[in-house]
C-alpha cells in the first residue's frame, strides 16, 4: 500500500511569522515550533538575536488557526528549566502537544552537553505542579512519552533523546548534507547514497542497499555510540535534521 505523504513544517517562527497567511493556505499537516522560552530577554540570550516578537505573533496565529501544532522546548538547567510549568501551560486551552526535549550533543560543540537536564527531571518537575497521567499507548514509532493533565485540552510530551529510552521504537533514518545515510544519530554513516545515485546502480539495487543498512541498524543509540568509537558532535543541520 503506498504511504500517505504528509507535510510538516519545522520553524522557530521568527522569519515564518511574516508568511503565516501563505503557510496557512498550503494547509500543512502540522507545524513543529521550536520555542525555548516565553521571555523576550531570555530569547535574546539563548538565540543571540532579536525576534521574540515575531515568534510570539507566529505562536498566536497558529493557536488561533486549526493547524496542528507541536511545540519543541529544549530544557537547559540554569537557562530555562524554571519555565517548564509556564510553557506546559500553553497546552491548557489549546489542543496542542508541548514537548520537552533533553539537550543533545549535536551542535558542533564537543562540550555542549556538560549542562544536561534529564527527561526524568523534567517529569519530576511537572509532577510537582500537575497531576500527570502517563499515556501507555501512543502513536507507533513515536519518540516522545506522552502525558495528559487533567483539565488540559492538549498533551505534554517528553523526549529523552540523550538518555535514549525510546530507541526500540525508533524508525528514523537520516540523509546528511553529503548524501550519507545514518540509521542512528550516534552512529557512523553506513551508506553513501549520493555515490549510489550518481553511479549506474538500478533503483532496485539502491533499494536493496537501503534495506540492508536499515536491517543492520544498531540495537540502540548507546550501542551505536560504542561501535562508533567516538562521540558525535556534528550539527543537526549536517546530520540531516
Ligand atoms: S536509535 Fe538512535 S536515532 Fe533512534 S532514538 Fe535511539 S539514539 Fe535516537
Amino acid at each position: 500500500m503506498p504511504y500517505a505523504l504528509k507535510l510538516f513544517i519545522t520553524t522557530n517562527g521568527v522569519l515564518a511569522a511574516q508568511y503565516f497567511s501563505e503557510l496557512k493556505s498550503i494547509n500543512p499537516d502540522g507545524i513543529n515550533l521550536s520555542l525555548d522560552t516565553l521571555l523576550n530577554e531570555r530569547f535574546r540570550h539563548i538565540t543571540h538575536r532579536n525576534g521574540f516578537n515575531q515568534l510570539e505573533r507566529f505562536l498566536k496565529d497558529i493557536l488561533n488557526s486549526k493547524i496542528p501544532l507541536k511545540i519543541n522546548t529544549v530544557i537547559q538547567p540554569g537557562v530555562n528549566e524554571d519555565e517548564i510549568t509556564s510553557i506546559a501551560g500553553l497546552a491548557k486551552d489549546h489542543p496542542i502537544e508541548v514537548r520537552f526535549i533533553e539537550r543533545m550533543p549535536f551542535n558542533g560543540n564537543p562540550d555542549n552537553n556538560s549542562i544536561f537536564y534529564s527527561g526524568k527531571e523534567i517529569e519530576d518537575q511537572l509532577r510537582t505542579h500537575f497531576l500527570l497521567i502517563k499515556k501507555e499507548e501512543f502513536p507507533e514509532n513515536s519518540t516522545s512519552q506522552i502525558y495528559q493533565i487533567k483539565g488540559f485540552q492538549g498533551v505534554i510530551g517528553i523526549i529523552s533523546g540523550y538518555s535514549r529510552t525510546f530507541c526500540s521504537s525508533c524508525n528514523k533514518i537520516r540523509v546528511s548534507t553529503q548524501g550519507l545515510v545514518k540509521t542512528c544519530l550516534y552512529a557512523k554513516p553506513t551508506l553513501n547514497l549520493k555515490l549510489l545515485l550518481r553511479s549506474s546502480y538500478t533503483d532496485g539495487q539502491i533499494k536493496t542497499a537501503i534495506i540492508n543498512v536499515v536491517n543492520a541498524r544498531y540495537k540502540d543509540g548507546i550501542v551505536a555510540e560504542r561501535q562508533n568509537g567516538q562521540k558525535i558532535y556534528n550539527s543537526m543541520s549536517v546530520i540531516g535534521g
